[in-house]
């Protein structure tokens, strides 16, 4: 069976063009350090080789810029950039990417006397100069600050919903067409609910779906599997990106699942018939990137989940997040939430911060906090 999809227009990136009749696109991120370019260009490569058809790099600064440059040169593979916090340094990747992908939310960490609009100009200005296309990519944790004043702390669906159509809505009055749009959360509910609103207002932009910080193999994958099912069982989505949280070496299985995934639905394999149930414990953990802190990281996430398999049956949520750019947002809407520094993990309780904690301190503060979230629970 093949998919039906929502009437999309084409959306060229690079040698790939999403949306249309065009077959959805697997991507993946590379999680390697950009400036080290050997490694970058053979994860880049390795996940062309499994299969993604737009591999992403993360930019921080022009160290990696430069990097980026080089790595352009080494590998022919369709690549987009992930601005993150730093939307001005678009002129310098600008040259080496097909795609730049912009988080509307961190349009209003920077410069925040300048209008947002401003932002969007500039890179719709940068992009239309090299022939890149736009991903606007809006997460729960960052959108515009005033949605979030507008709706209740429990809507995570209306905010982001909303961020986006605004700055599609200028992309248009631009003149710029050419991109695509995402709406990502690390639950799987509400990844369905806010694509399938976007997607009635406006069905014919491409949308790239994932369920961002999924966490770690099976429960990653089966947080990721329910969102697909339903939302491209429903016509929804055009290019699929699997956030796992993987060591280097297996970072291609992300691509591997997607794939499979895709093909599962193709074929009429579908295994989610409830929506995702979160009464139980739920940890969330992000894929890791070039931004990681300490290449601890991944055996943190590991040894979270098997500390706490003991709490199953409880409805706490913990995230655990690889690095101090967005450790501290990404885990706001968690019970217990932990970012990686280089020698240091930070730990909050809710809102509230508790401290920074050697790696080999973590476990047993996190293991109190847990205890006691638990004893507080009704039976
Ligand atoms: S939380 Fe940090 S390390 Fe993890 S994927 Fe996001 S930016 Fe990368």
């Amino acid at each position: 069976m093949t998919i039906s999809r929502n009437p999309t227009r084409a959306v060229d990136i690079g040698s790939v063009t999403l949306g249309a009749t065009h077959p959805i696109v697997v991507q993946s991120m590379c999680a390697t350090h950009t400036q080290d370019i050997e490694a970058t260009v053979a994860q880049v490569d390795a996940l062309a080789r499994a299969g993604a058809g737009i591999v992403r790099i993360a930019v921080d600064n022009r160290q990696d810029a430069d990097a980026l440059a080089e790595i352009r040169r080494r590998t022919a593979v369709t690549l987009s950039v992930d601005l993150q916090e730093n939307y001005r340094i678009a002129p310098l990747v600008a040259p080496h990417v097909d795609k730049i992908r912009y988080n509307p939310g961190h349009l209003y960490h920077h410069e925040r006397n300048k209008p947002w609009r401003d932002k969007v100009r500039f890179l719709v200005d940068v992009a239309g100069d090299h022939g890149c296309a736009i991903r606007v990519g809006v997460n729960s944790g960052s959108v515009d600050p005033a949605k979030l004043e507008k709706h209740s702390r429990r809507d995570a669906v209306s905010p982001m919903v909303e961020s986006v159509l605004d700055h599609c809505e200028l992309l248009d009055a631009l003149d710029f067409m050419r991109y695509c749009v995402s709406l990502k959360d690390s639950d799987p509910t509400t990844v369905i609910d806010a694509n399938r609103r976007f997607a009635v207002e406006r069905p014919e932009i491409p949308l790239h779906l994932g369920v961002t910080e999924a966490g770690m193999p099976p429960d990653g994958v089966i947080k990721t599997r329910i969102a697909f099912e339903q939302l491209l069982g429903h016509g929804i989505g055009d290019t699929i990106r699997v956030s796992l949280t993987l060591p280097n070496p297996r970072k291609t299985e992300e691509v591997a699942v997607g794939r499979q995934i895709l093909a599962d639905i193709e074929a009429g394999r579908l295994r989610s018939v409830v929506r995702f149930n979160n009464d139980r414990l739920n940890i969330i953990s992000c894929p890791s990137c070039s931004r990681v802190e300490n290449e601890a990281f991944v055996d943190l996430a590991v040894q979270v989940k098997e500390l706490t398999r003991y709490a199953e049956q409880h409805a706490v949520t913990i995230a655990v997040m690889g690095c101090r750019v967005n450790g501290p947002g990404e885990t706001d809407d968690a019970d217990l939430g932990l970012w990686c520094g280089p020698n240091f993990v930070n730990l909050k309780r809710g809102g509230e911060k508790l401290g920074a904690f050697r790696y080999d301190e973590i476990l047993p503060r996190l293991k109190l906090e847990l205890d006691q979230l638990v004893a507080a629970q009704p039976e």
